[in-house]
Parts: C-alpha cells; structure tokens; sequence
C-alpha cells in the first residue's frame, strides 16, 4: 500500500469501543490507526488527505461472528417461516443438499455485500454442506471475500452424523472423518494468515452436537491445537439439543464439550441459550467465547441468551447475524439493536446502553475471533471503520447521535473502510455491480427450491 497519511477530522461522534478519546478525530497510516485526538488536537505529522467527517459518526468496523452465507439462497421460505430449529432444519437440509458451486458463490457475496453495507468489515461463515460436486466451497467463500476487499474468517464446517446413525441431518448430507480432516488441513494450509492486519484465516466448525460424531469432534480439537487455529460450533441453541446429548451421549452440552476437549479459549459458541449457573462458571473458567445471535433466537423462539451472566463469569461475548435462513438480514447494525432490546427485556433497560451492545459487536467479536488487532479505535489497531450520516427522515430530531444509530434503527453505511482503503462510497460498494449480483442470485435461489426431486 502507499505511504499515505489521512486526517479523519473532526468527526460528529465517534465509538472508539474503548475508554479514548478520539473525538479531534483519527490520523490513519498504512492501513492502521496512527493516533487518536482529542478536541481541538491536530495531527502531529503533516497528511495526505483530510477527510471532513463532520456529518459521520463513526465506528470500529463492525465484526460478525455467525452466518451460513449459503443460507442467502432460502431466506422466507414458506415452508418454514413458522417453524422451530429442528423441524425448519429437517425442511431445509434437502434443498440445501443440492447446493451448486455457483450459487453457493453468488450466496456468498450477496451475504458479504449486505454486511459490508451495513458496516461489517470481518466475517466470519460457518459453512458445513460440502455435497458431490461442492467439495471446494470454501474455496468459492474465498474467492468472493477477496472480491469485495473484507475480512474473513471461514470456517471449514462438517456434519457426520446422518439420520442412519441416529443423527439430524439426512445421511446424503454427510461425509466421512477422513475426508473432512484431510479437507481441513488443506484449507489451513492454503489460506490461513497469521499476525495483525490477516485478511483472510480458517477455523475447523463441526456443525452441532446433533450433526457429527464424537470422534470428529475431538479430531476437530487436536487439528486446531496442532495448527493453532480456532474452534467453532452451535451449542445451547435450543431444548431439544439438550435433549439430544442427554440421550445420545449421557452428558448436558457443555460437559459434552469438555468430553471432547473443546473447552478452552480458542473455542467461541454460536448461540450459548440453555446454560445452568455451574455451566457459566465452567465457560468463564476456560475463557469459551459465545456469540449472540438475538434474531435468529427470536425468529425460532430458541430462547434469549444469558449475555451479563456470561460476562460477569468471564466469557467473552460477541454478536453474529446468523444463517439467513434464520434471521434473514445480514446486517450487523439491525442486529446490534435487536441485541439491545432483547437483552433489556432479560436485564433492563439500565444495564443493555448502545455503547455495551456496540461494544458486543466490535470489541467483543473480535476477541472471539482471536483478533487483538481489531474491534477497537486505538493507536496500532487496523484502520477497518464504518461511517454512518444521520440524514434521512428516521434520524430527524434525534439528540444523542450514538443513541440515534441504534433507537432509529440505522440500517446503511455511508462509508466503510477496510485496513486503510474505503470499499463503500456513498453508500455504494467500490466495483460491486449490485443489480447483476441479485438478478443471478435470485435466480439462483428460485432454482434451487424448484428442484422437481423436491417432494413438498
Ligand atoms: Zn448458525
């Protein structure tokens, strides 16, 4: 990248997700934060560029930590709109199953682009359908990140547990544990970047305890170890996966994990609902991550996950969108303040502000990504920010402009720059033709859920 030296000046509020002050406005250098300034401070270093960000308030990037980007292709499915986790996944899982290359990349970069409009600058996918001809989807994923210019974390998913054995998914669904560890290796080895500033890494994500075996599991957890990469799952989603493990292994969830050494700081949980007290402290005990999804929660009324409980054991929490089967937006601003309002009912208004669920959304997610580098305004930090104008009708008469983001539920980012460079304009991605990208994708999702050997 060029030696360029810019000024965002001025801002009209600004997030630093931390206790600094930055409202003088941020000096960025080489794709990082170079100093923060206070009211009145200008830069100690003559810059490149300045950019008035009077009009903007700005944000760390915002980091999502949950999604299926595949599940863009069967958002508002009619046969499950009404439907709970294990009914809506048993509907779902044969449509998914003839899932082609091109629609899982066209799926991939609508998800990618919705999040990126909404101020997302780090995804991370759990993806776990690798049917006959799809045994490079994570492959496509990359591809489509490198696209737009993001960050990624993409999770190389699996499911081995099928319907013969006593599991949920149907048994044409599954693979064998060979080759979803020797798939595993491949992609760490391929794509996986180290150090501050990585764009692109992999973690290994076995479906859920309802979807794989023990021995894939526990596979998973020494894969990682000796790779030092991150751990992913769904645990404590819903009642009935607590029931499952009862009767499939004897165990509650979180003694599962443990069973089959998962519990430990490089593991983060998407979902974390049905925990008892003794299981917080055991998730705090061994620094396990958990993710809110608060729509996805809501929209399959799984329940609402314990996120002050959790903190104050020690667990490090962040937000994810989910699948877009189960949410179906993949806007990680829409789901900062659906995590605000649920989490009041559970706690009260006094203790969810914006500040804490923002907080959840960039500070909080990038720790569970792994990520000290991002999530955060602060000197070293990468230069990844969203940029949001208050401008429109929804915004008029507002106060408190950090309040207004979330209360008048801001959807659309004006700017958002990744490591130094701006991907969105004027509310438009840089290079991204949008209408071809829904005119294929739509496409791609009516023809998938036409499929004649579809017997609903
Ligand atoms: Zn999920």
């Amino acid at each position: 990248m060029p030696a360029c030296r810019i000024w965002l000046k001025n801002p009209l509020a600004i997030y630093t997700a931390n206790h600094f002050d930055a409202s003088g406005g941020l000096v960025l250098n080489g794709g990082v934060i170079e100093q923060l300034l206070g009211a009145g401070e200008r830069p100690a270093q003559a810059c490149d560029q300045v950019f008035d960000a009077r009009e903007h308030v700005v944000l760390p990037g915002l980091i999502n930590t949950h999604h299926h980007f595949y599940q863009t292709l069967t958002r508002a499915w009619g046969p499950v709109v009404n439907q709970p986790l294990f009914p809506w996944l048993k509907t779902l899982y044969p449509v998914w199953a003839r899932l082609t290359p091109r629609a899982l990349k066209l799926a991939s970069k609508v998800a990618l682009a919705e999040l990126l409009l909404s101020g997302c600058t780090t995804a991370a996918d759990h993806h776990y359908l690798f049917p006959d001809g799809l045994e490079n989807a994570i492959d496509l994923q990359v591809e489509a990140v490198s696209e737009l210019g993001m960050r990624a974390l993409l999770t190389r998913g699996s499911m081995s547990l099928g319907e013969d054995d006593g599991g949920l998914p149907p048994q044409q669904t599954v693979q064998q544990g060979q080759a979803i560890l020797d798939d595993s290796q491949r992609l760490i080895q391929a794509y996986h970047q180290r150090g501050p500033g990585a764009y692109l890494q992999i973690a290994l994500a076995p479906c859920s305890p309802f979807s794989v075996t023990r021995e894939i599991m526990r596979a998973s957890a020494e894969m990682a170890e000796q790779f030092d990469v991150r751990l992913h799952t769904h645990l404590a989603e819903t009642l009935d996966e607590e029931t499952f493990c009862l009767q499939r292994f004897g165990l509650r969830t979180v003694d599962y994990l443990d069973s089959v050494g998962w519990l430990g700081p490089r593991t983060w949980l998407a979902h974390g609902i049905h925990f008892n007290p003794e299981e917080i402290q055991q998730l705090g005990a061994a620094g396990t991550g958990v993710c809110h999804c608060p729509t996805s929660n809501m929209r399959l009324a799984s329940g609402i996950c314990p996120t002050l409980d959790l903190i104050a054991a020690g667990v490090p929490l962040g937000l994810g969108v989910d699948g877009s089967a189960s949410n179906d937006a993949s806007n990680m601003l829409l789901e900062a303040r659906q995590a605000l309002y649920l989490q009041r009912l559970r706690y009260g208004a006094e203790a969810i502000t914006p500040e804490k669920v923002l907080g959840w959304a960039t500070q909080g997610s990038a720790q569970l990504l792994g990520r000290p580098d991002l999530g955060e305004l602060a000197v070293g930090k990468q230069a990844d920010l969203a940029l949001f104008k208050l401008d429109e009708l929804r915004f008029s008469g507002s106060h408190d402009p950090l309040a207004a983001l979330l209360l008048c539920a801001a959807d659309r980012a004006d700017r958002v720059m990744v490591g130094g460079q701006w991907r969105v304009i004027d509310g438009q991605i840089e290079g991204l033709d949008v209408a071809q990208l829904i005119a294929d994708h739509r496409q791609a999702a009516a023809a998938l859920i036409r499929d004649p050997a579809m017997t609903r």
